[in-house]
C-alpha cells in the first residue's frame, strides 16, 4: 500500500493502519501499469460505435453508454457516488423551436422586409415559453461587453433600455486572456445587456467564424437538435433570461445589408472589433422577432462514482475527475452519414476518465477521487453545472476540478497543454505528474478561443473550485509533423461533424502515458499537505473563490 506523509509522520499511530485497505496492497507504479491501450480502445469502441447514436442526452443511446461507465465502475470497487446508485438524475428542459413559426423582419425606411430562416437567419427557442414576439430599434454594440476593471466598455455612449443589441461573440484580444474568457461568456452577455435593460439580441459572426463554421454549416445544424437547460429544485431553468423576448443570428450577406447605409457599414464594425475597438452606435432601423417553442421535462444522468482516501482526515476531501458523456446525437447527414459519434469528443475524454478510475481504485490515495461521466455538456454544461450546484459529496470538500475533453492523439504527442493551471497552486502539481510521463507543459496557445470555460471545468471554476482542463499541445515527437495543422485539420473537418468517429486516427503510446499522468495528478494532489488555492489575487479566484 501507499504510505501517506501524514501516516510516515505518525509513524506508529493505530489510525494510520486501522484505515489500511484489507486486500493486498498494490503500489502507484503497478497501479498506473494497469492502464492498458487495449481497455482505451475497448471503451473507445463502445462509446463512439453507431449503436449508441450519437450520445445525446436524454436519449437510448446515452443511457446505454451510461450504464457502460457505471459497469465498469461497478467492477473496479467503486463506491456509488450518485442520489440513486451510480446515477445522479439531472432534471432537464429539452425544448425545440417550431421552424415555422419563426419570423425575422427588418423595418427600414418605411419598407419591412421579411427575412428566410435558414437562408438568412437562425434562432434557438425559449426556455420556458411557448410564444414570443418582440419589436424595437437595433443598437451595435461591438462585443457587448463592459469590463470597467481593464478599461473597456461596449456600452459606454449608448442607451440600450427597450432595445435589441447587435454583437459579435468573443471579446476583445486586448484583454488578459482571464478577463477574455469570463467576458466573451453568453451568460456574461446576457446578464449585462439585461442589467441595461436590452429586450432583444442579434448574434452577428466575425471573420473568423465565417472561415471556421461556414454559413452552410448553421444553415444544415439549425433545428436538428433540441435546446436543453437543467432545473433548480424549485422548478427554475438554470441560465433564463426572461426579459430578452427575442434573439437571432443573422448570416454575414444579411448583416452586410442590414448595416448598409446606417453610421457604421459591416466590414467597419468588424474591423473595429479585430482592433478591439468600441464602436457601439445606434443603427437607426427595427426588427421584429417572433417564434414559438414546444417543451419537454426530461432527466439524463451523471455516472458517478467514488473512490474513498485512506487517510482518516483527508479522505474527507475530494478531488473531482470530469469528461462528459455526451455528445451530438443523430442529426444533419454529412457524405450520408448522420450519426455523430463523438470519438474524440469526449468517447476519448471518458474512457481516459474509466482507466484513471481504474488505476487509483486498485491503489487508493490518502483523500478521495470522485469520477463523473457528465452528461449534456454539448447543450450547454449542464450535467457540469448541476453538479457544482447540487454536489453528491460536500460541496466545501470539493478542493480540484480535473476535466478532460476531446483530447486529441493524431500523432505522437510531445506537450500537454493544461487550460488554467496558471490561475492555481495546480500549475506546479500538474506539471510534474505531466513531465513524469514524459510530456512538456505549454502555456494556453490559442487565448482566443477561450478554452477555459469552454468546457465543464468551469462549472466547477464558477463555484470557487481551483481547476484544470487537460490537452495535447502542438507539438509532435516527430518533427516532421505540423501538430497545430494537424489540430486545425481536425477542428475544421471533423470537430462536431459525423466523420469524429472510430476511423479518426490515434497515437496509443501517447494516449496511454496521458492517462497514466492523468492518475498521478490525482495521486499527488491527494498526497499534499494542503488543498489547492487559487493564486493571491487571481482573477477568477477573485471573482468566484470562497
Ligand atoms: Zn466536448
Amino acid at each position: 500500500m501507499r504510505i501517506s506523509p501524514l501516516c510516515l509522520a505518525a509513524l506508529m499511530i493505530a489510525a494510520c493502519s486501522k484505515d489500511a485497505p484489507e486486500q493486498p496492497a498494490v503500489d502507484e507504479s503497478t497501479a498506473l501499469d494497469s492502464i492498458t491501450q487495449e481497455a482505451l480502445a475497448a471503451h473507445i469502441a463502445y462509446l463512439a460505435d453507431d449503436a449508441r447514436e450519437g450520445r445525446m442526452a436524454g436519449q437510448k443511446g446515452y443511457d446505454e453508454a451510461a450504464q457502460y461507465v457505471a459497469d465498469r465502475f461497478d467492477e473496479m470497487g467503486m463506491t456509488p457516488g450518485g442520489d440513486d446508485g451510480w446515477y445522479q438524475p439531472v432534471p432537464l428542459i429539452s425544448y425545440r423551436i417550431d421552424e415555422e413559426s419563426t419570423t425575422l423582419i427588418a423595418h427600414r425606411d418605411g419598407e419591412d422586409t421579411a427575412l428566410q430562416y435558414k437562408e438568412h437567419y437562425v434562432m434557438g427557442g425559449d426556455k420556458v415559453r411557448a410564444e414570443t414576439g418582440v419589436r424595437a430599434e437595433v443598437v451595435y454594440v461591438g462585443f457587448g461587453v463592459h469590463a470597467p476593471e481593464v478599461g473597456y466598455s461596449d456600452y459606454d455612449g449608448v442607451d440600450v433600455e427597450g432595445k435589441i443589441v447587435a454583437m459579435f461573440g468573443n471579446a476583445p484580444a486586448t484583454l488578459p486572456s482571464e478577463e477574455r474568457a469570463y467576458y466573451s461568456s453568453g451568460r456574461t452577455k446576457a446578464q449585462e445587456a439585461v442589467r441595461r435593460g436590452a429586450i432583444g439580441m442579434i448574434g452577428l459572426r466575425s471573420r473568423r467564424f465565417d472561415e471556421f463554421v461556414p454559413w452552410d454549416r448553421v444553415k444544415a445544424q439549425a433545428g436538428t437538435r433540441p435546446g436543453m437547460a437543467w432545473v433548480t429544485l424549485t422548478g427554475e431553468p438554470s441560465d433564463y433570461y426572461p426579459e430578452i423576448l427575442g434573439s437571432a443570428f443573422i448570416s454575414t450577406d444579411v448583416a452586410h445589408e442590414l448595416f448598409a447605409g446606417t453610421p457604421i457599414s459591416f466590414a467597419e464594425a468588424r474591423d473595429a472589433t479585430e482592433a478591439s475597438t468600441a464602436a457601439s452606435v445606434p443603427l437607426g432601423f427595427e426588427v421584429s422577432i417572433g417564434k414559438r417553442t414546444t417543451h419537454e421535462v426530461i432527466t439524463s444522468p451523471n455516472v458517478v462514482g467514488i473512490v474513498p482516501g485512506t487517510d482518516p482526515e483527508l479522505k474527507n476531501e475530494y478531488i473531482v475527475f470530469t469528461a462528459h458523456l455526451d455528445h451530438n446525437g443523430v442529426g444533419a447527414p454529412v457524405d450520408g452519414d448522420a450519426i455523430y459519434n463523438g470519438m474524440y469528443d469526449n468517447a476519448m475524454g471518458t474512457s481516459l476518465l474509466i482507466e484513471t478510475a481504474r488505476a487509483v481504485a486498485k491503489s487508493p490515495a490518502e483523500r478521495s477521487m470522485v469520477f463523473i461521466a457528465l452528461t449534456a455538456e454539448e447543450r450547454g454544461l449542464l450535467g457540469s453545472d448541476y453538479y457544482a450546484h447540487y454536489p453528491t459529496v460536500p460541496s466545501d470538500a470539493i478542493i480540484a476540478n480535473i476535466n478532460l475533453d476531446m483530447p486529441l492523439f493524431l500523432y505522437p504527442v510531445a506537450d500537454i497543454i493544461a487550460f488554467g493551471s496558471e490561475h492555481s497552486s495546480l500549475e506546479n502539481t500538474v506539471g510534474e505528474a505531466i513531465v513524469a510521463e514524459g510530456f512538456t507543459l505549454t502555456p494556453d496557445p490559442m487565448p482566443e478561443e477561450n478554452l477555459f470555460r469552454r468546457s465543464d471545468q468551469y462549472s466547477f471554476v464558477r463555484r470557487g473550485v481551483p481547476s484544470v482542463y487537460l490537452k495535447p499541445g502542438f507539438t509532435s515527437t516527430d518533427p516532421s509533423i505540423d501538430g497545430k495543422a494537424v489540430q486545425d485539420e481536425h477542428r475544421k473537418n471533423h470537430y462536431h461533424q459525423p466523420s469524429d468517429d472510430l476511423s479518426r486516427p490515434v497515437d496509443w503510446d501517447s494516449t496511454v502515458r496521458f492517462a497514466r499522468a492523468n492518475a498521478r495528478i490525482g495521486y499527488a494532489i491527494a498526497s499534499e499537505e494542503s488543498r489547492p488555492a487559487w493564486n493571491e489575487g487571481d482573477f477568477f479566484g477573485e471573482k468566484f473563490g470562497r
